[in-house]
Parts: C-alpha cells; structure tokens; sequence
C-alpha cells in the first residue's frame, strides 16, 4: 500500500522536476535524431528520445498536431513523462528508423498497465494518413489492447532503410496522470522478460495466496478471530496489488473498465481498513493502549470516508487523500507498535519487525529508483519480496501470539487448579475442624446427658443404663461386685436450718469428697435423686468393700461441715452395701437393688453415719 504514497509523491516530485525542464525547452527546438531500431540491448528505455507536446485544451488532431513546428515539442530531459495531477491531454513523439537492410520487427511499450486513454498512431513521414491506430487505456475494455498484455504494447514493423514516426495521445479521466515510462523491444527478449516477470509474480501471488489459505484453514479449525482479521487484511491486499498491477483487470474482469478502476481505491482502502482491524486486535490495543486506541479507530472512520469520493468516480482525488491519510494511519499504528514494545509487549515485536523489512524493501526501491542501485530482479522484486515478508512475519507473529495465549490459558488452568487445590485442602481442614468441634460437643452432650448438674456425678438416667448390664457382666466375671446406696443424714434439717442453697453446697463438697476417693476406672458414682447417691465397684472381698464405704462415710465427716440438726454436729452420710460374689450366679438387679435400700435403712436405724452390708 505504501506504493500508493510512493506513487503519489514521484508525481509531486516529478511535477517539480519537469516544469524547469518543460519551460526551458518551450519555443526551442529540441531536435532529437531519430532512434535506430537495430542493436543487441534490450529493452531499450527512449526517455531520451521522446518529444512531447502539452495539449491543455485537449482538442488536437493528430493531422494538427503532426503540422505543428519543431519548437512547440519539448523534450523531458531523460526522464519519463511524468506530468502527475494535470487534466491536459499529452501527446508524446518518437521518431524511428531502421539502418539495416531486413525489415524490423518491434514493440513499443507504454509501462504501466493504468492509463486511462491511449492513442496509439503509427506514421510514415511521407505519408498523410497513419498506418495503424489503436485506441486503448484501462477506461476501455481490455480486448482494445493491441496485446494481450498487462501493459500497453504496441507492435511495429520497419522495413529495411525506413523511417517510422510514434504519436501517442495519453489523456485521463481525473486529471491524475501515471508515469508514462516507453521502452522498446524485440519479440525474443520481450517474451523472455514477460515470462521472467510471470514467474516472479506467480511466486509472490502464490506466498501470499500460500499465507492467506493456510490461516483461514487455521480460523475454519480454531475459530479465533485473529486469523480471521488476518486473512481478511491478506485478502484485501492481494487483491488491490493484483488490481494495480494490472493484473486483476487483464484476468478477471477485462470488459469491466468501470469496476477495474474502482476497485483500486475501494480494494486500498479496504486493505488499510482491515490492516488496521487486524493491528488493533493483534496488538491489543483497547486494553493495552486505550488513548491510542480511540486514536486509531478514529483513523479507521477516516479512511473509511476516504472512500465514498472514488465510489462518486474523483478517482484521482481520493487516491491523493487515500494515501495520506492510509499512510497517516499506519503511521499512527506503527507509533503504537513502538510505544507497546516500549512496555515489553511481544506482539509489538513481530508487528515492528514485520514492517521493518517491509521499509528496507521500501528504501531499497527507492535507492534504484534514485540509480543508486543497479537494476538487478533483487532491487526490481525487493517491494514484493519486502511485503511476502511482511506478511510471513505477521503470521509468525500470530502463531506467537497464540501460543502465548494457550501458555496464558495452561497458566490460568494450572492456577485455578492450584486456587481449587488450596480451597479444597482449606475446606477439609474447616470440616476436620469442625468435625472435632461436633464431636467435642456430642461428648460434652453425652457427658451432659449422663451427667447431674449439681454434683458432677453420674445422674439417675445413666444409673439405669449400666446397672442392669453391669450385673449382668459381674456375673460371669472373676471378681466381686459392690453396690452400695448412699444418703446424707438428716438432710432435711440441714436444708431448713441453713437454707436450700447451702444444703446445694453440701451436696457439691459430699459429691465431691466421694469421687476424689473413686480412683478405679470400673467405680462409679451416681446421684439417684435428692440426697441419695449410689457408687458400683469392682471388689475382691466384702471386707474391701466395707473398708471402702466406711472410709467414704469418714471422709465425708471429715468434710466438717457444721449440721447443728444431727446429733453429730456435723454433715453425714450413712451407706446400705451389697456385696456379690465372684461366680455368684445371675442376680435380679431389683432385688439387688431393694437389699441395698434396705441395708441403707438398717445404718439409718444404727444411728447413721455407717455403714450397713451384706453379701450375696
Ligand atoms: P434421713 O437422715 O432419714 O435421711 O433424714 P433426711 O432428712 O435426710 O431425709 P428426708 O428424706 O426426710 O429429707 C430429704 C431432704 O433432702 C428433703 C429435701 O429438703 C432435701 N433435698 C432433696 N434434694 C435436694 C437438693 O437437691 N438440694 C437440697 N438443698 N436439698 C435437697
Ligand atoms: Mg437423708
Ligand atoms: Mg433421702
């Protein structure tokens, strides 16, 4: 596309550098010889040897023009005709001839396949009307071509001694003129050119058709748009290089004059469009660079407009605004390009080299255009090879950058699995937390639930659940079993002289006085209800038992809590034991139980704070 601007700029420069020339040259005679045909080099360039005539009007024939003097024809000083933005008809003059014996065959070129209007008049001098005439231009269907070629070409045949005169009329549409470059050719060397270019354009449309396939089978298997930008942006390249090369108008719609124009500014500024699309998404320009962005989509909007006016037929006038402003835009995108790989951005990297080479091509043209350079099919191809690049670069860059994404996604993927991992780890610690927590709870509730809230003994609830069991198991067990009921004596009277709350106390201290000499895991103790506690003990012998109970009434005494009601002055309690036997045989837990009441009651009646036992 920047040989749109290039293009541009030649005609300015070119404008500039003719008019010195054109004005010096008026009213002179420039006399130029007539060109020999014969020689061994070809093409043969006839800038030189071409005279040209300014028709502002655009109303000469050409029996006007041929009667015209010698001075009002000018000579372009070597250069190719290259009047750029002006709506004069030119009229351009060779002179040949042929000094050997055999007739010559040639062909004159004009080269560069987008001129408008050609008229093309071959003359003999001695002779009033022309031998052959041929009307063309890329505004006529291309069947008008004296060849079937992509530039103009004009056959000619010089006999042996004899001398041709060369009229071609080249008008424009819009007052926008190309670069009217004549060569001359033999048929051998000509073919061989055209089958060298052939060539050369054939690989370069095929890269680039290789690139645009290869990236929409890509999008049809991956469906990221990405692709899709890039294949669109390839597309609409390709098809306004083919349409300025003249290709596009010789192969694919030669008798469609009208579209074969209008497709050069609607195919560039679709092409600067979507390259633009394409660098926005590639370089991520809405989230990376959010000022610059709306910058470039203003940029977008522009060119988009640029385009109504060569839909309206100002061919020329929008292929001047076209230009800067595509050129502005990509500018603006390169800018952003820099700035982002400024910030580390790796996209930016493939998107600068790309267009890099892509200037090294440019430069590299110019340096030949310049002479700098030889004329070699480097320098000649180096824009297309610079663009194949480009473009190769770009999808380089694409590939990269979805590898980047797919490394971005595995990343994300392995720290959500991580976060997951963590969450997962996190949540069985709470639930083993709390687990323990409940457990803890369900135990404290067991012990709750079997446990009486005043004393801390075993309540009458839990008493009812192990006694029966507990015979049982005593049963068939080797050592003796004790039961022994237990009451506070004269409890009532304690509880009326020193109040409810103190006798609560007592109950705490007696309680607790009993369970300090409870020491073996299978002794327990229970609160049956009021005063009354029970305790069920593993014993070898009665006497055991005895001592044990005797010393639990003791220690209860020694308690000394002050009872001014009982006749022992203090706090006692008085204890009914049954002891089973090892081996005893299975005892009926109610009758067990009534004995060891009944006991209790004897120590009552002995006078309390003793103990009364029995053995079963
Ligand atoms: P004895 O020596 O014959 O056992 O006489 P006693 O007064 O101890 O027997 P009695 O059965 O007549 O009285 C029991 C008293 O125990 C009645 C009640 O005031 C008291 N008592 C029962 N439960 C509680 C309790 O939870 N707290 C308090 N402070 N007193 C209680
Ligand atoms: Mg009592
Ligand atoms: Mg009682």
């Amino acid at each position: 596309m920047l040989l749109y601007l290039l293009r541009w700029v030649a005609c300015a420069l070119a404008l500039a550098a003719a008019a010195p020339a054109l004005a010096l040259s008026a009213g002179a005679s420039p006399g130029v010889l007539p060109v020999s045909v014969a020689g061994t080099s070809w093409p043969r360039v006839l800038s030189a040897d071409m005279e040209v005539l300014e028709d502002r009007e655009g109303r000469l024939e050409l029996s006007q023009v041929r009667a015209l003097p010698g001075e009002r024809w000018s000579s372009t000083g070597g250069h190719a005709l290259n009047p750029g933005f002006s709506s004069s008809v030119w009229w351009i003059r060779l002179r040949l001839y042929n000094p050997q014996d055999l007739p010559a065959q040639r062909l004159l070129e004009l080269a560069h396949p987008l001129h408008d209007d050609v008229q093309a008049w071959l003359v003999r001098p001695d002779v009033a009307h022309p031998q052959q005439h041929w009307h063309t231009g890329d505004r006529h269907p291309f069947a008008t071509r004296p060849l079937d070629y992509r530039t103009f070409l004009f056959p000619m045949t010089l006999e042996g001694g004899g001398y041709l005169e060369v009229y071609l009329r080249i008008a424009t549409h819009d007052g926008l003129h190309e670069a009217a470059e004549l060569q001359l050719w033999d048929h051998r060397n000509l073919i061989r050119d055209a089958e060298r270019l052939r060539f050369a354009f054939g690989l370069y449309y095929g890269a680039l058709l290789a690139l645009l396939l290869y990236n929409l089978f890509l999008y049809a298997s991956t469906h990221i748009t990405l692709y899709a930008h890039y294949v669109v942006y390839l597309g609409a390249f390709f098809v306004w290089n083919f349409s300025f090369r003249g290709f596009a108008f010789q192969h694919w719609w030669p008798a469609h004059p009208w579209w074969a124009n209008q497709a050069l500014p609607v195919m560039a500024a679709c092409a600067f469009v979507t390259h633009g699309f394409f660098a926005m998404r590639y370089l991520q320009t809405r989230t990376c660079t959010p000022r610059l962005h709306r910058g470039l989509r203003a940029m977008q909007a522009i060119n988009i407009l640029c385009l109504l006016p060569g839909l309206a037929g100002w061919y020329g006038a929008t292929l001047a605004v076209q230009a800067v402003v595509g050129c502005l835009g990509l500018l603006l995108h390169i800018f952003t390009g820099a700035v982002l790989l400024f910030r580390g951005s790796r996209p930016a990297r493939y998107y600068l080299l790309a267009w890099t080479v892509l200037a090294v091509g440019i430069i590299l043209y110019l340096l030949r255009m310049a002479a700098l350079l030889p004329a070699t099919p480097v320098t000649e191809h180096v824009l297309q090879v610079g663009s194949v690049l480009e473009f190769l670069l770009l999808a380089f860059g694409l590939a990269d950058r979805m590898k980047q994404l797919e490394d971005e996604k595995v990343q994300a993927e392995r720290a959500a699995l991580e976060a997951r991992a963590a969450l997962t780890e996190q949540l069985e610690s709470q639930v083993q937390e709390r687990t323990r927590a409940l457990e803890a709870a369900n135990r404290l509730l067991a012990e709750m639930a079997i446990t009486d809230e005043l004393t801390g003994a075993y309540n009458r609830r839990h008493f009812n659940e192990v006694y029966a069991p507990e015979l049982r198991r005593q049963a068939r067990s080797c050592e003796g079993f004790a039961l022994a009921l237990l009451d506070l004596d004269h409890f009532k009277a304690y509880n009326d002289r020193y109040g409810h709350q103190q006798g609560d106390r007592a109950l705490q201290a007696v309680s607790s006085a009993v369970r300090t000499l409870l020491k073996r895991s299978g002794d327990a103790f229970f609160r049956l209800g009021g005063e009354e506690f029970a305790v069920m003990m593993q014993a070898r012998q009665p006497d055991a038992a005895q001592r044990f109970l005797e010393s639990v009434c003791e220690c209860v005494a020694e308690l000394e809590l002050p009872h001014e009601g009982s006749p022992h002055g203090r706090v006692t309690i008085s204890a009914g034991l049954v002891f089973l036997s090892p081996h005893g045989g299975p005892h009926d837990p109610q009758t067990v139980f009534a004995r060891a009441d009944a006991l209790l009651y004897q120590a009552k009646a002995a006078g309390r704070n003793t103990v009364a036992s029995a053995v079963l």
